[in-house]
């Protein structure tokens, strides 16, 4: 890397090098912003060169100092995803990052990867409903027995779970997504990674990999707490405006190195104009998401104060003595922008005061400069077991909001005038 990382032997900041990391003009006709390389493969200056490549592409052998290591094609690698990887891992301070065509594409090249038939995966619940999907039907064809446990359980109690519901198993990988969609449950992942350590063998320690799409990278780092790999939906807040669907893992070489190869295999990469656009959007994802979160801190009070809401889910309201404070002061740098509430109601109700909001958009997905809402129990979560639903708080009155930009009085006076109408 040629530009400084450092002044003054002080470390920059992520949202300083977002803009140019990773990146030489001087190889770009000093273009000030990297271009995008809308092409499939790469011409080699010799045979010679070609065939170093490949053994360098192919992890036959690491490239000498000071040797350059060629592009070949892009599945294989591309200059603008390089480069977005780059920052990405530099936010998280990890070795390295891959990027997907999508999130679920993450999760499954990474699952692949690591996890073999005869395998059980453990994994927290609830969880995003493609992962579910992955984790409930897709695997078990493969002979991997998913084993669920819930925030707040002690390492005893999922032990035990794990004990009688797939008995002599090798645990593949323990997956968690915290914070927890649309409920906004905390996994403590030290505990995650403590649990990794007494489970897994002399040779082999089970990668614990979270999904960090809702905190992450700014006020969630999941590697600093022990676990292997972070795993993110970039269609959310790194993309960060609803205009692209993309993934992303990031970690140390020895846990994100393998993947790289499953993913070459598999063809799972983005593509040059996606990673271009994502690297437009690590630019104000500090900017962003700071700003949502302190939006959704005003809707929450808001909410919290409403007479036609039960309850509200939002990490800036927990308090000492709530369940899930502790660990939220201990592993969260901030309450990122999703706010949960139960209408007093149930369906009816919900739907209402949906159909009745002007500025805030009903959809699906979240983590984009606008404001969304949703009914989990009847779009993200339809797909949930109702009994499930049930036990995990997803009920008929629950509406998710994911805070954008806006200017927060015009938000509240869209949640008021609909509230008035329900
Ligand atoms: C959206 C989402 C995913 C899936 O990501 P896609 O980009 O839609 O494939 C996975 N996990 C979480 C928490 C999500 O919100």
């Amino acid at each position: 890397m040629t530009e400084r990382t450092a002044v003054d032997g002080r470390k920059l900041h992520p949202e300083s090098l977002a803009m140019g990391y990773g990146y030489v003009p001087r190889l770009s006709e000093g273009a000030i912003k990297s271009p995008i390389f809308q092409t499939s493969t790469f011409v080699f200056e010799s045979a010679a060169d070609g065939k170093r490549f490949f053994e360098i592409a192919n992890g036959k052998r690491e490239p000498r100092p000071g040797e350059p290591v060629g592009l070949v094609y892009s599945r294989l690698n591309n200059p603008d995803l390089e480069i977005l990887e780059d920052r990405l891992a530099m936010w998280e301070d990890a070795d390295r990052a891959l990027t997907f065509s999508s999130g679920m594409a993450a999760i499954v090249t990474t699952m692949f990867t690591f996890v073999r038939p005869g395998d059980a995966i453990l994994h927290s619940a609830p969880v995003y409903g493609g992962t579910d999907h992955v984790l409930n039907l897709s695997l078990p064809e493969f002979d991997v027995m998913p084993v669920e446990f819930r925030a707040g359980m002690t390492a005893p109690e999922i032990e035990a779970k794990l004990e009688s519901e797939a008995p002599g198993r090798r645990v593949g990988m323990i997956f968690v997504e915290t914070p927890a969609n649309p409920t906004n449950d905390l996994i403590d992942i030290d505990l995650m990674s403590m649990l990794a350590t007494k489970l897994g063998s002399a040779d082999r320690r089970p990668p614990v990999v979270v999904d960090n799409t809702f905190l992450g990278p700014v006020f969630q780092r999941p590697l600093d707490h022990g676990a292997d790999l972070s795993v993110y939906s970039a269609t959310k807040y790194l993309g960060g405006h609803s205009d692209l669907i993309a993934g992303a893992i990031v970690g140390r070489h020895d846990a994100v190195d393998p993947v790289a190869v499953t993913r070459t295999y598999f063809g799972t990469m983005a593509d040059p104009w996606t990673g271009w656009l994502l690297m437009r959007s690590l630019e104000t994802l500090s900017l962003r998401m700071n700003r949502e979160a302190d939006t959704a801190r005003i809707v929450a009070a808001y909410l919290e104060r409403h007479d036609k809401v039960r309850r509200v889910m939002y990490l800036g309201l927990l308090k000492p003595g709530d369940r899930d404070h502790e660990t939220y002061r201990r592993q969260c740098l901030g309450p990122g922008a999703m706010v949960s509430f139960e209408i007093e109601g149930g369906e009816e109700e919900a739907f209402r005061f949906l159909d009745s909001l002007t500025l805030i958009k009903l959809a699906v997905s979240l983590g984009g400069t606008e404001s969304l809402a949703e009914h989990p129990a009847t779009m993200t979560h339809a797909g949930v077991d109702p009994a499930e639903r049930a036990a995990t708080g997803v009920t008929e009155g629950l509406v998710r909001l994911s805070i954008g930009v806006e200017h927060p009085d015009d938000l509240i006076a869209d949640i008021e005038a609909a509230l008035k109408l329900v």
